[in-house]
């Protein structure tokens, strides 16, 4: 049903030896509360090279399939060139460098392991058009109303979706309005294995931002990444009691993004994001939100009424989602192994 590029079979689904164990155990150290783990073994972990790169506060780590590049003091990062954002900074503490270890456990960990996240296949998605109804969403300075852009995408993900063999559900199929309680709850008592939840963005009255950003539902131990108690450095962060589907969520988000940036060159990366948006809170099962442009931009939203751009953009959405169905599938994987 779904082929994987060999590359992509490699990085994603080859468990090297050392990386096979189901939990990494490391020594850490505490610094203000919070536990770290040494770059060094976090390295030698990961089987990236073990001469670093280090630029002044740029870290750059690569290995064969994979590239992370971290900065000290910064929650920023790129992990095969896609952004992320980590909970705690790594930094340098008596001349080494620290990692959070609570990032490479909940962020880090299932895209540098996607074969050791525990399988739950994929056979029925869920897509979930944004608002709707007497719920117009984000709304443009021309009057592009954000639930209109978002039914129409859901349609093109789903016949893509459709044409690659999943079963398809819908929170809704025209223009109604349904309650977020009611979307989650219709996704928990049906058969779908997979929400994805579609949605335009705004930074109104601010016409500048643009570009891509998913999010999936705060993991456990983890701060939102728009915390207000973050945005304003006020004490400890709040952390979040996630669910029982954090590693696939995140893994989820990372290759909806890494497919929706890399198929869209037009479009910037903003990163994967965690929030605790009640469809992702409510939801027994995986599921990712997706902010496919920002109607606030004047630019982006002109791209976002041209047809040829949206089917762009569902394709892409619905790349990221066979890949993680793949991988949740195992199909790739088998096919190598058989060619063996
Ligand atoms: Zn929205």
């Amino acid at each position: 049903m779904i082929r994987l590029p060999p590359r992509v079979i490699w990085f994603l689904l080859i468990p090297l030896s050392r990386l096979a164990s189901a939990e990494p155990v490391f020594n850490t150290v505490t610094v203000n509360g919070r536990n770290y783990v040494n770059l060094a073994d976090f390295v030698r972990f990961y089987q990236f090279d073990r001469k670093w790169r280090q630029n002044g506060p740029n870290l750059n780590l690569v290995s064969k399939y994979r590239h992370l590049q971290l900065r000290l003091n910064s929650r920023e990062c790129f992990c095969n060139g896609i952004k992320l954002w980590l909970n705690d900074p790594p930094l340098e503490s008596r001349s080494s460098i620290l990692m959070p270890e609570v990032d490479i456990r909940r962020t880090l960990d299932p895209i540098l392991r996607a074969w050791a996240v525990p399988r739950r296949p994929v056979r029925t998605i869920m897509i979930d058009p944004g608002h709707g109804g007497e719920d117009r969403g984000a709304s443009s300075r021309n009057g592009t109303h954000e639930k209109n852009l978002t039914l129409d995408l859901a349609n093109r993900v789903k016949r893509l979706l459709k044409e690659a063999h999943f079963r398809i559900l819908m929170t809704r199929r025209s223009d109604d309005y349904v309650s977020l309680e009611d979307r989650a709850e219709m996704f928990n008592s049906s058969k779908a294995d997979l929400f994805v939840s579609l949605h335009m963005n705004s930074a109104k009255p601010n016409p500048t931002p643009r570009g891509i950003e998913t999010y999936c539902l705060t993991p456990a131990g983890l701060s939102s990444t728009g915390a207000i108690r973050r945005r304003w450095g006020i004490g400890r962060f709040d952390e979040e009691k996630g669910n029982r589907f954090d590693t696939q969520n995140m893994l989820l988000a990372y290759l909806v993004q890494q497919k929706a940036v890399s198929g869209i060159s037009e479009a910037e990366d903003r990163g994967i994001k965690r929030a605790r948006y009640l469809v992702l809170k409510n939801a027994g099962k995986p599921a990712v939100l997706i902010e496919a442009g920002f109607l606030s931009n004047s630019t982006e939203e002109k791209r976002l009424l041209d047809p040829k751009y949206r089917q762009k953009l569902a394709a892409s959405i619905v790349e990221g989602l066979k890949l993680y169905a793949a991988i949740m599938n195992r199909q790739g994987f088998k096919q190598k192994v058989k060619r063996k």
